[in-house]
């Protein structure tokens, strides 16, 4: 006998953790909308809107703006497959686990992968990242923007120019920090970007918005194609072809484009959900949004840091959408993290690699980059603290704060 479950119900939940998080409701809204078939003008028109406004997401002119269909790292994997020929040279600056995932994706797209690390809690200097470019001469150098791993933005302003005077390819991997924190592709000189929505876009997971320059469609240009399942001569297992079906950009690239050439079927609730995104944010003004991430982080940081608590790593390199605090000596970091979701509905993230159970993540993202959630977290925070005996100031948190929104412009 199968039991049948009841219909999906979820209890109410405030997600101030790394990502994901709370989606702004016209988003779950959008995703409700009915669906319409795959060439149906409606459709190939909406696909060309979301194109428009994630453009001025990305701030960019670039024509190849669209989504790969999955979540962030089906945008990473594309763009590793898609621009990476099987022996390429591969440079990965690693400042925090995503920096792995990055070169453990070059890696199964076969490149040869060279990596540099820095101490997790910082950043590269840009003459860093030069010296090893110049010394590993790399086809294509992959770099995360923001690592939510330990709360670091990566400065990318100054590596775009250095990328090209060295001819190699520059993508960068900024799921965790676009809509929350600067990004300008073609100012900074980008040649591929890779996004999520669970983030500061402040959508669900499962869409990857990506933007690629004209060089980075040259390259995957270059590469042997399959159209619409039709195999042309030539030997698959060949480094010309790219190592995926799903993920071939080239392929992708036809779909989104004026042939419209079948290759997947777009998800379209997705596509709903990805537009909505972009549409908020570009009605409330690109630079607006990043003001309020600025501020409800610096909030957010203010309010935990009256609260005693240390902030880990670098605070002038942090993003402005996470902040990470040391778990206090003698407070049990799960248990307390498991009573803010019982008793409060509040959720924050636990963290990886050498910071597990030494920091927990608080994020203030998209639709909750928010003066009441941030009030609402650090007033939960101060009572599960002083629950398990931490010395906390009633009311600091909120105090501080509510100080940060009433200096704010
Ligand atoms: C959160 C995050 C991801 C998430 O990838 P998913 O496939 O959407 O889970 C990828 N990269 C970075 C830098 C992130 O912060």
């Amino acid at each position: 006998m199968v039991t049948i479950p009841g219909p999906i119900d979820p209890p109410p939940r405030l997600l101030m953790g790394p990502g994901p998080i709370s989606a702004y409701p016209s988003v779950l809204r959008a995703m409700s909308a009915p669906l319409v078939g795959q060439y149906d003008p409606f459709m190939t028109a909406a696909m060309a809107e979301t194109q428009e406004l994630y453009r001025g997401v990305w701030a960019t002119s670039n024509a190849a703006t669209l989504l790969v269909d999955g979540t962030s790292r089906a945008g990473i994997e594309a763009a590793m497959v898609s621009l990476i020929r099987p022996g390429d040279r591969v440079l990965v600056p690693v400042f925090g686990r995503f920096g792995h995932l990055l070169a453990e994706i070059a890696e199964r797209a076969m490149a040869e992968v060279h990596t540099i690390e820095t101490d997790w809690g910082q950043v590269f200097p840009p003459s860093v990242i030069e010296e090893a470019i110049v010394r590993v001469k790399p086809a294509l150098l992959g770099l995360v923007q923001g690592d939510t791993s330990t709360t670091m933005n990566q400065p990318l302003d100054e590596i775009g120019a250095i990328c090209s005077r060295h001819g190699v390819l520059f993508y960068s991997d900024a799921t965790a920090s676009l809509g929350g924190n600067d990004f300008e592709a073609d100012a900074w000189g980008l040649d591929a970007a890779t996004a999520g929505l669970q983030k500061c876009l402040g959508g669900p997971s499962g869409s990857s918005p990506i933007t690629l320059s004209e060089r980075a469609v040259a390259v995957i240009e270059s590469r042997k194609k399959i159209e619409a399942g039709i195999r042309e001569p030539g030997d698959p297992a060949s480094p010309d072809f790219v190592r995926s079906n799903y993920f071939d950009l080239g392929m992708i690239l036809d779909y989104w484009g004026p042939r419209r050439l079948n290759h997947h079927t777009e998800a379209t609730s997705m596509l709903y959900a990805a537009r909505e995104c972009a549409r908020i944010i570009l009605l409330e003004g690109r630079d607006a949004v990043i003001e309020r991430h600025r501020v409800a982080g610096a909030a957010m940081l203010a309010g935990v840091e009256a609260l005693g608590l240390v902030v880990f790593g670098d605070v002038a390199h942090k993003m402005s959408n996470v902040v990470a605090v040391e778990i206090p000596e003698g407070v049990p970091g799960d248990i307390a993290r498991a009573a803010l979701l019982d008793d409060f509905g509040i959720e924050i993230g636990t963290s990886f690699g050498p910071l597990h159970g030494r920091v927990w993540r608080i994020g203030t993202m998209g639709y909750n980059a928010r003066k009441d959630a941030v009030l609402t977290t650090l007033a939960a925070l101060e009572t599960v603290l002083a629950r398990f005996g931490v010395a906390v100031p009633a009311g600091g948190g909120v105090d501080a704060a509510t100080g940060v929104y009433a200096e704010a412009p």
